[in-house]
């Protein structure tokens, strides 16, 4: 049965620590998160998912207040797919910086200041000081990140690496909806004709990664789509986009094999 934690002392107290493997998210979960969630299970014995909408990784203008909170939807989602769920509050997380200044762990340059980490300054920062809480307060021996989020998933595993944090990161693979879209928590800003456009996204990466078009050319079609385009770029061996699709912000890779 599913055990809901709130606090640093429920972990210490009611938290079986051994061969316990962490799904961290924000929370408005889907199937993308409870692919991490199966995935998590086959790698240890119990599997907590946490849930903390983290203040510090959203830039100013973009969605903290609007990010969808569902935590009651989220529990019954996950019953069958976790032992526990963690959701903190920001005293939780972040209690010392109530008196003090907040201490930042920063992303690796060399991989953050590209792609998302140009248009969302500090970002990849927010993203390295809440998950190394999140790792320390937990104590997992493995946490799950989706190549969904590629880049974030560079950076976290580069940040282990460098600080020589004692957790093993397992890679999920990407999950889609059945139009190819992305499953994402912010899919359900999008309207049922955003949506169609935003399918488009998946189609055009696709034909990129086999070499049938040209990164230029798909860029002048997701354009003239009505997508908003921040950037379809290679890096590494994937091909990464981000734009807007109306008001909403999306992002996806592929792996171009290359
Ligand atoms: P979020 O709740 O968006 O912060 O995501 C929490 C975790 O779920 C991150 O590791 C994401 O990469 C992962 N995730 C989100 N969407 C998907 C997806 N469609 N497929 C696989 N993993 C995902």
């Amino acid at each position: 049965m599913l055990r809901l934690l709130t606090t640093r002392e429920d972990l210490d107290t009611l938290l079986d620590r051994e061969d316990l493997v962490l799904v961290p998210t924000m929370g408005a979960l889907h199937e993308g998160h409870l692919s991490l969630m199966r995935l998590a299970r086959e790698h240890g014995r119990k599997v907590i998912v946490s849930i903390f909408v983290n203040p510090l990784q959203f830039g100013e203008g973009e969605d903290f207040d609007q990010y969808p909170r569902k935590l009651v939807e989220d529990m019954d989602l996950i019953g069958d797919f976790a032992d526990y769920l963690w959701a903190p509050t920001c005293q939780d997380i972040y209690p010392l910086e109530v008196e003090s200044k907040l201490e930042m762990i920063h992303a690796n340059s060399e991989i953050a200041d590209k792609l998302c980490g140009l248009s969302r300054k500090g970002h990849f920062d927010g993203v390295c000081t809440v998950v190394t809480r999140l790792f320390d307060f937990v104590k997992s021996s493995k946490a799950v990140f989706g190549e969904k989020d590629f880049q974030q998933l560079m950076v976290i595993e580069d940040m282990v690496k460098r600080y020589k944090l004692p957790v093993e990161i397992i890679r999920g693979p990407m999950i889609r909806e059945g139009c190819g879209l992305a499953m994402s928590s912010r899919n359900q800003y999008l309207s049922d004709k955003e949506r169609k456009t935003a399918a488009n996204i998946y189609k055009y990466l696709k034909e990129v990664a086999s070499g049938a078009l040209t990164i230029d050319h798909a860029r002048e079609i997701m354009i003239s789509l009505g997508i908003e385009l921040e950037y379809l770029e290679k890096h590494w061996d994937r091909l990464f986009f981000a734009g807007k699709v109306g008001q909403t912000r999306l992002i996806d890779n592929i792996n171009t094999g290359s």
